[in-house]
């Protein structure tokens, strides 16, 4: 059978991995046959990641979506089941940060964070929940983040949203817990990805790599189903960058 995957934010960093992890291990396992449902909002990204998929020989379909925007999440939601009729793993995976001084934070940059981190992550996980829970089976993962535990100087608004992503994360798993769906929280430390525009490049030996962040994050999919990870915390072995 095929495992129909939603992931979004899969034209860079972490989503970009997870997606090629996901089809990697499909190459060495003859038991498995994702089809990976690769969304975000810009197109071009999105068919990058799909041919590198396809060319490993896994099945793609390609979504543009905003998932700040409910109905392009509605949208999102009702293709895959038109197309495939189930979903068996979302993996809220996109996400936004705007990193600067508490001071300094924007009704727009508040707006902005919270729409994608929290309102979207929220509207789109409860689209997606009801069907798994019909189903008696699915994998809802989030990428959250260390910053959802603990705050830096310049992660106030990020946090904010993180923290409400645990929020959720920790509400749905008592749902879930009723009808056999597993939730993941997955919260990495800091990742070598385009999140961190040029200061990435100052930080690039002290952080992790995104397929550091997919092989966790597909191992605990790859779990027999009686087992549920149910929480992935992962840093670089030197600890938190101090931002
Ligand atoms: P990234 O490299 O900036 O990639 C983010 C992805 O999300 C992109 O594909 C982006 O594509 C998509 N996205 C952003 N806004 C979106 C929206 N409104 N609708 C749909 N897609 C959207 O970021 P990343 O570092 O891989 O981060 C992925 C997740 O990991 C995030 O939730 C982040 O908070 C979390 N995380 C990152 C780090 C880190 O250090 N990098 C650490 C801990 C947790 P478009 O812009 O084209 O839509």
């Amino acid at each position: 059978m095929k495992d129909i995957i939603i992931i979004t934010g899969a034209g860079k960093g972490i989503g970009r991995a997870i997606a090629i992890d996901f089809a990697q291990r499909a190459a060495q396992n003859e038991q498995f046959h994702p089809v990976l449902v690769l969304s975000s909002r810009t197109a071009g990204d999105l068919e990058e990641v799909a041919g590198l998929c396809q060319d490993i020989g896994t099945e793609t379909m390609i979504a543009e979506t905003d998932i700040a925007d409910p109905k392009a999440t509605e949208t999102l939601v009702s293709m895959t089941m038109e197309k495939f009729g189930r979903i068996d793993c979302l993996v809220n995976n996109a996400g936004v940060g705007r990193f600067k001084a508490l001071t300094e934070i924007t009704e727009e940059d508040f707006d902005y964070t919270m729409n994608v981190n929290a309102k979207g992550t929220f509207f789109l996980t409860q689209k997606v929940f009801p069907i798994m829970q019909q189903q008696r089976s699915g994998h809802i993962v989030f990428i959250s983040s260390i910053a959802a535990e603990t705050a830096f100087k310049s992660s106030s608004v990020y946090s904010m949203s993180k923290f409400a992503q645990n929020g959720l994360i920790a509400s749905l798993r008592l749902y879930a817990r009723e009808c056999n769906v597993r939730v993941t929280n997955v919260m990495p430390g800091a990742v070598y990805t385009p999140m961190w525009g040029e200061s990435g490049e100052h930080f690039k030996d002290v952080m992790m790599m995104p397929e550091d962040i997919a092989s966790a994050t597909v191992g605990a999919y790859l779990q027999p189903e009686r087992t549920c990870i149910e929480e992935i915390v992962v840093r670089p072995t030197g600890g938190d960058i101090n931002s």
